[in-house]
């Protein structure tokens, strides 16, 4: 069955040329342009991947993102025609998958798309579903602050349940397979998103960033920064 890409995107010329390369890769596309329209087309519709154009006649493609990641894991990648806007993409921790800025190459597009449906689709064992399985994370006598059901992809900190996003699931499962223990950005996207060179360490800055903010939210941020290294993470009670 062919997966069904949403272009929202109000420039018909951008939205033709994006349409005419999808449907020559395999893909099924639907386009709109206005965020009310796309919000409802993927309410309706089974979707694989949103391409969303930040500047949009009603809403921005950030109020689409926003409300859209309120109930779904959906890939996003977002088309930008400016820079500022960029650093929007990572600040705002919209849960974006990946940004094109404009003017783009189509095929540049389409390799992204294929490289995110590769490794968010279906979620194989090697996905993010598998790093928390069966990990001791503490020394003998220590106790483990987090708490790893793994069967249902879930895990507690402090004894209170996390809502994750898949990624913040990957990561954080992947640092607590090897506490203590300095694990790169491109390490992490390899664990987690599988397909390095097509992605950037501050996709892994910006998910490292919001599951930093759930755990805070509960009790302190046991993640490390290790400045040009990558993160780790701490796991036992003082
Ligand atoms: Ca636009």
């Amino acid at each position: 069955m062919k997966k069904k890409i949403l272009i929202v995107e109000d420039e018909p010329a951008i939205a033709d040329t994006l349409e005419y390369v999808l449907r020559t890769e395999g893909f099924e596309t639907v386009c709109v342009t206005l965020a009310q329209q796309a919000l409802r087309t993927l309410a309706a519709e089974d979707i694989a991947l949103v391409i969303l154009d930040i500047g949009l006649p009603d809403q921005s493609g950030f109020d689409v993102c926003r409300e859209l990641r309120r109930t779904s894991d959906i890939p996003v990648i977002f088309l930008t025609a400016r820079s500022e806007e960029v650093d929007r993409i990572v600040g705002l921790e919209l849960g974006a998958d990946d940004y094109v800025a404009k003017p783009f190459s189509p095929r540049e597009v389409a390799s992204r798309v294929r490289a995110i449906l590769r490794r968010t689709t279906p979620l194989s064992p090697r996905s993010a579903t598998a790093p928390p399985v069966a990990i001791s994370t503490t020394a003998p006598g220590a106790q483990s602050l987090f708490e790893i059901d793994a069967a249902g992809n879930r895990i507690s900190y402090a004894g209170i349940r996390l809502t994750l996003t898949r990624y913040e699931y990957g990561l954080l499962g992947a640092l607590l397979q090897r506490p203590g223990r300095v694990l790169s950005r491109s390490q992490l996207m390899e664990i987690v998103w599988h397909d390095a060179e097509d992605s950037l360490d501050r996709t892994v800055d910006a998910h490292i960033k919001t599951l930093r903010a759930k755990l805070r939210a509960i009790q302190g941020d046991p993640i490390e920064t290790h400045r040009g290294l990558g993160y780790s993470i701490r796991d036992k009670t003082p």
